[in-house]
């Protein structure tokens, strides 16, 4: 069983990524972030990811802190975060904002919040799938049932997000793709890629001989260049410990990208999420509100 402290001990090397991972899975526990899962808007038909579309209503100070306290960890365990730490406590950037774009996972957002705060290496890309992930572990535990049957997206019928890996579980080897971010799966078919419905066998290969005793492979599709992980399990992965498997298994996207074939995360559109300050009792008892 692969164990976030199990990689602590294997890759040292990885304590920045490591340490700000431990504090977003400690963080799915409180219980705060249930209470700000949003009402649901529609029942995900034509593809439609649960969260799209969703105004989540949050308490400004409770995120303000938990974005402020990743950014810490971040700092301590020697990631550069000063400009974004420095844009959000001098107010030059709402952690409301911040947030919301982390919670829609939109590519072109996350660019836009880099320009704005001079991000060149990467680092809120990096982070925002951490900030957003007790708000999506929430959607999932209260959405995981609502998931349409037939879902049969490349992305994740709960948040929008790619999959981290597919599961063959069990005896009967059926597939399941499962995200990093939420921790929500969905059913996928053997012999068709999830991203762009390729169905031609000619097509879809895998990286690794599929007579090997090899419990994990990469299926890769040649028309669109799409790889995912796949990994045998004999039961499901818990949906906290995904991002932990995908983690591990590193060494597999290194061969995908090393042949040319990409993560569809660098290409996926997002959610449409706003993130508004819960109606306060206490503003609306001083007047602050109309
Ligand atoms: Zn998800
Ligand atoms: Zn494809």
């Amino acid at each position: 069983m692969i164990s976030l402290s199990a990689l602590h001990v294997e890759h040292p090397e990885w304590r920045p990524l490591l340490a700000v991972i431990d504090e977003a899975l400690r963080e799915d526990d409180d219980p705060h972030w249930a209470g700000f899962v949003p009402a649901l808007r529609h029942a995900g038909a034509g593809g439609r990811p649960l969260l799209d579309g969703a105004v989540i209503e949050a308490a400004p100070k409770f995120i303000a802190r938990w974005t402020r306290r990743i950014l810490k960890v971040a700092a301590a365990a020697g990631t550069e975060v000063s400009a974004l730490t420095k844009a959000i406590t001098t107010g030059s950037i709402d952690p409301l904002l911040v947030f919301e774009i982390a919670v829609s996972q939109d590519v072109h957002r996350l660019d836009e919040l880099a320009r704005l705060v001079r991000d060149d290496r990467g680092v809120i890309h990096g982070l925002a799938p951490l900030i957003a992930r007790p708000m999506l572990q929430a959607c999932r535990r209260k959405w995981a049932d609502r998931v349409p049957a037939d879902w049969a997206e490349g992305r994740c019928p709960i948040c929008g997000g790619a999959p981290a890996l597919e599961e063959l579980r069990g005896l009967d080897g059926s597939r399941h793709l499962r995200c990093g971010g939420c921790g929500g799966e969905w059913g996928s078919a053997w012999l068709r890629c999830p991203f762009c419905g390729e169905t031609d066998h000619e097509q879809l290969g895998s990286l690794m001989s599929p007579d090997s005793l090899e419990r994990q492979t990469v299926e890769v599709c040649e028309s669109c260049r799409g790889y995912v992980k796949t990994i045998t399990t004999l039961t499901p992965i818990p949906p906290r410990d995904v991002v932990v498997f995908d983690l591990a298994t590193l060494v597999l996207d290194l061969a995908a990208l090393e042949r040319g074939y990409c993560r569809p995360a660098t290409r996926r559109r997002g959610v449409a999420v706003n993130v508004v300050a819960e109606p306060s009792w206490l503003r609306d008892l001083i007047g602050l509100r109309p």
